[in-house]
């Protein structure tokens, strides 16, 4: 049933108590680095300062910026000769982060993602294909190690080359698979153009999905086309990558291991903390990396902490579904719009295929959004009509989502350009007009 008994079960004042216990250690871990060396001396802060995990509270925020600026090596706790391995974030946002460990961090993050596989029902007897880029990604060598530490037979597939996946899946048998969700309808689409039906001609049985932003009704679809549990796994490279927060087989929000980190939920503009079981930006604090400690970094990942305790027993706290990043929100019309509202609605729709795009352009002296959407291949027929009729369908459920008007255009499959890694869903080319007037 669990992995560790000991430490998912927890009873919470005990993890509490252990919480301190790291979070003193990890203080006086990180004043070992220049950054934080100089940062806490100007603010005279002190690990015995520490009484109680909340009096986090009155130590600074750190930034993505803060990282950037102390490149590559201002947050090293460790001398460089301890450290073993660097990755860097894929740069979705800007400019790539680094993130070092020595050999105490790998094991420990090999750990929690063994924890979290198991967590979601991955076996020793399960084949596990990690459909994944490796390199400076955390998700192929983070997944590696934690798929080796479980005991499954891991096949390092990489990412891309559709047909080579399924080839790999008939001639090992697969039964479980990593992927990001964007990728997956687009595996099915090679499926179906050879004619086969994973449902039948594979084992797949349990699917990791994660590392970019998705709805709930993207997991029913992958769900259904494949005939699998489809389990969602959420990790920063800021925090090692993947094995942060993962379902329990109760698929009823992530469990995010407090014995690792220490979690806090806090209103980004006021950068107070959110009454309980509200929305807020999730703020993290490592405790227990040696390497490179981070304290109080702001993710910019919105979610909340799910009140109650899981049926699975595990005392963890459980995350909302990350609905995606402060700054992925847009303002259009005067409208808040975040590209998952947008895909949520979408999905719904059974005439929609896998893929779409959000274009904001200003014409004629307006803002205005732009929804492409695929339509799935049987139903493209070219019959005017019933397109004109879907796309006012369309139109008007997202209106009444976002409460501003799209321009809904239905494409062909296949017509919305392909990211090679996590999936693009906005572009905003309202900055480039204002440029060019
Ligand atoms: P980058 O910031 O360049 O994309 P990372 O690979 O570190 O690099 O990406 C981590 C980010 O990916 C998270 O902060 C979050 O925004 C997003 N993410 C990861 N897993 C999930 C998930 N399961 N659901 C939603 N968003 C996710
Ligand atoms: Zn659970």
């Amino acid at each position: 049933m669990y992995w560790e008994r000991e430490f998912e079960t927890l009873e919470r004042n005990k993890l509490r108590s252990l919480q301190l216990e790291r979070l003193k250690r990890t203080v006086k871990q990180a004043i070992q680095s220049p950054f934080y060396k100089e940062l806490y001396q100007r603010k005279g802060i002190s690990a015995d300062r520490l009484r109680h995990v909340e009096a986090i509270r009155e130590l600074p925020f750190t930034t993505k910026q803060d990282l950037r600026e102390h490149f590559p090596y201002g947050f090293l706790s460790l001398p460089k000769r301890d450290i073993i391995r660097l990755h860097s974030s894929s740069g979705t946002t800007g400019n790539p982060t680094v993130i070092f460990h020595n050999r105490h961090d790998i094991s420990s993050w090999a750990n929690l993602m063994a924890r979290s596989l198991y967590c979601a029902g991955v076996r020793d007897t399960d084949v596990f294909q990690n459909i994944c880029g490796y390199g400076l990604f955390t998700g192929g060598l983070g997944f590696q190690y934690g798929i080796e530490r479980l005991g499954c037979l891991s096949i390092p597939a990489g990412a891309g080359n559709s047909l080579r996946q399924i080839k790999l899946m008939q001639d090992y048998g697969t039964t479980a698979i990593h992927a990001i969700p964007s990728y997956l309808g687009r595996l099915y689409e090679v499926f179906q153009a050879e004619g086969l039906d994973p449902r039948k001609d594979t084992d797949l049985r349990l699917f990791v999905i994660g590392a970019e932003p998705h709805t709930e009704e993207q997991r029913q679809r992958i769900e259904d086309m494949f005939g699998v549990k489809a389990y969602n796994s959420f990790g920063l490279s800021e925090m090692n990558g993947p094995g942060v927060a993962f379902e329990c087989t109760e698929q009823a929000g992530l469990h995010i291991w407090e014995d690792a980190f220490l979690i806090e939920i806090i209103d980004p503009e006021t950068l107070e903390p959110v009454p309980d079981g509200e929305f807020g930006e999730l703020v993290m604090t490592t405790l227990d990396r040696e390497a490179m400690p981070l304290i109080r970094y702001r993710t910019r990942d919105i979610t909340r902490i799910i009140p109650g305790v899981c049926a699975c027993g595990r005392t963890h706290a459980r995350l909302d579904r990350i609905t995606g990043r402060s700054d992925d929100m847009f303002i259009v019309k005067g409208c808040n719009v975040f590209p998952m509202q947008i895909e949520g609605v979408l999905l719904k729709v059974p005439e929609v295929g896998s893929d779409y795009l959000i274009t904001l352009e200003r014409i004629n002296g307006v803002d205005e959004m732009i929804v492409e959407v695929e339509v799935k291949k049987d139903w493209f027929n070219g019959d005017i009509a019933r397109l004109d009729r879907l796309s006012k369908f369309i139109t008007h459920q997202i209106r009444d989502e976002v409460l501003t008007k799209p321009i809904v255009r239905l494409v062909e499959p296949g017509s919305i350009p392909k990211s090679a890694g996590k999936a693009v869903r906005v572009l905003d080319k309202r900055v480039f007009d204002s440029v060019k007037l």
